[in-house]
């Protein structure tokens, strides 16, 4: 296809900088007497433009990949970190664009490594458009596409439409996997190399599992010959069969099908035994169960390469909530409803909420306090929305027929916030590395840090900013969200990618 596997040829690819690099040659062009200064200053008619340029002033400035957490000002010039605390403000020009933070966090843009955006193919659902501006509301600035759209991107073309897709409609930095096997079928290696070439940072069969070891075991190691780390989606199909909800008390007391934590936990074993025998890295997405943690741990201890994700939705609610909202408030939802501002109603929903439909499912409250245990300890090193629209005809059907999925983008950090922060679980810093450097590591992409010099990608957000979640209000194009009504604590107040502020709270 003629393009280099090199990070400045992806990076070229991605709409904001190709976007912005587009305004400032307009600008350029525009601007008779603005040779010299070109392309940081431009001045056209009297007035000076400072594109891709912004200081941020009096933030909590963090960022876990140094270590640093201190009050200050951080300066971005032509799309770059060029300083941050006290000579920020001494090597700003005069005329430059300037951010007031008020106090609140200024830290790496917020990465995501797990979000379905539909396109191609299902465009009804979400765009890369509409998801991108669902992932600026969050406060994130990176996203990592999953394979599973219709084609399925298991070709170095349709990487390049998708890459071409979000050069004209993507707001934050669009980064794609590829899949595992062709066609997500699980039969015969996808191209690896090839996709690789064409820009992949990742493979995956997501939505679906490999389920034949041996050829698992080859595409570990292809990938550690193309350096591309592996993630899994761990389901046995045979273990799970056509389970709807997990197997245990509510899957029998509601006569709905049980989808067993052991359908989970065999993979993450088999995962586990091939990360090893071959040294490539897998990464273990969205997980659900107790023992999947413990596992995970146990082989951290031992040095294997494995990794694992976990996303807000398991890590808050439970099974009990598809027998409705009365259920989970009374059976395990105590301790989150005590941190709602008082007199707030409780979220109510119905038995059945097929909102509440998610693969893997939503588990028990053991399996809740293991991941939150696991994310304390810092066994679960990434959280991942898991970002999964669906249209509303499709989740309206009964439980068994709706597909798998929420959307989850614009609460991702708002729960995380709820369930990590405010509990006291772990400290600011140590939640922020799950969604900035540890992704950025695993995905070995140049991203998540504030080093001078990096990529002006920042998110800004206020830990303690209460506000409500309405799934009418979503900027996604779906509404399958669980968390309708639910009071908030904590909220991205501005999304800055490479130094342009791409979404705003106060601008809504
Ligand atoms: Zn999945």
């Amino acid at each position: 296809m003629g393009i280099e596997p090199t990070w400045p040829a992806w990076k070229a690819g991605t709409l904001p900088l190709s976007y912005t690099r587009k305004m400032v040659r307009e600008l350029y062009f525009r601007t008779l007497s603005c040779q010299s200064c070109f392309p940081v200053r431009l001045q056209h008619n009297t007035a000076i433009f400072y594109v891709n340029s912004l200081l941020i002033t009096d933030g909590r400035i963090i960022d876990p990949a140094s270590g640093a957490d201190a009050r200050g000002d951080l300066l971005i010039l032509d799309g770059k970190i060029a300083a941050v605390g006290g000579e920020a403000r001494a090597k700003a020009p005069a005329e430059i664009q300037i951010f007031n933070a008020n106090g609140a966090v200024v830290c790496p843009g917020l990465i995501d490594s797990h979000v379905h955006f539909r396109e191609p193919g299902q465009s009804a659902k979400e765009t890369i458009g509409t998801g991108t501006l669902a992932a600026a509301r969050g406060g994130f600035t990176s996203v990592l596409c999953m394979p599973n759209t219709s084609p399925a991107i298991d070709n170095a073309a349709t990487v390049v439409l998708v890459r071409e897709k979000a050069e004209k409609s993507a707001l934050v930095n669009v980064f794609i996997s590829g899949a595992i096997t062709q066609g997500i079928a699980g039969e015969a290696l996808a191209p690896i190399g090839s996709l690789k070439n064409a820009g992949v940072v990742a493979i995956t069969d997501d939505g679906h599992c490999v389920q034949n070891n041996e050829l698992m075991r080859r595409a570990l190691e292809y990938a550690r010959m193309f350096d591309l780390p592996v993630l899994d989606h761990c389901q046995d199909y045979n273990l799970v069969s056509d389970g709807v909800i997990h197997e245990g008390y509510y899957s029998t007391q509601l006569g709905l099908r049980g989808w067993p934590a052991i359908g989970e936990e065999v993979i993450v074993a088999r995962n586990i035994l091939l990360a090893e025998l071959t040294g490539t890295h897998v990464h273990c997405q969205h997980l659900s169960s107790a023992q999947s943690v413990r596992l995970i741990r146990r082989a951290k201890e031992r040095g294997i390469p494995i990794s694992g994700e976990a996303c807000p939705h398991h890590f808050t609610l439970t099974d009990s909530s598809i027998a409705g909202s009365d259920s989970f408030w009374e059976a395990d939802g105590e301790i989150l409803s005590r941190a709602f501002p008082k007199g707030h109603p409780l979220p109510s929903w119905p038995l059945f909420d097929t909102n509440f439909k998610m693969n893997p499912p939503l588990r028990s409250h053991n399996d809740r306090d293991e991941l939150i245990q696991g994310l304390a300890d810092g066994t679960i090193e990434i959280i991942g929305s898991d970002h999964a629209p669906h249209c509303d005809f499709q989740k309206e059907v009964e439980f068994d027929y709706a597909p798998f999925g929420i959307t989850g983008l614009e609460t991702e950090l708002s729960l995380s916030l709820a369930q990590l922060y405010h509990t006291g679980k772990l400290t600011l810093p140590k939640l922020l590395e799950k969604f900035t450097v540890n992704p950025a590591r695993l995905l070995r992409i140049e991203k998540g840090t504030l080093d001078i010099g990096a990529d002006g990608d920042i998110t800004i957000f206020d830990p303690d900013r209460p506000w409500v979640y309405r799934r009418g209000d979503t900027a996604s194009k779906s509404t399958n969200c669980p968390f309708d009504g639910w009071p908030m604590r904590g909220k991205a107040l501005a999304t800055i990618v490479s130094g342009k502020i791409v979404w705003q709270e106060s601008k809504e």
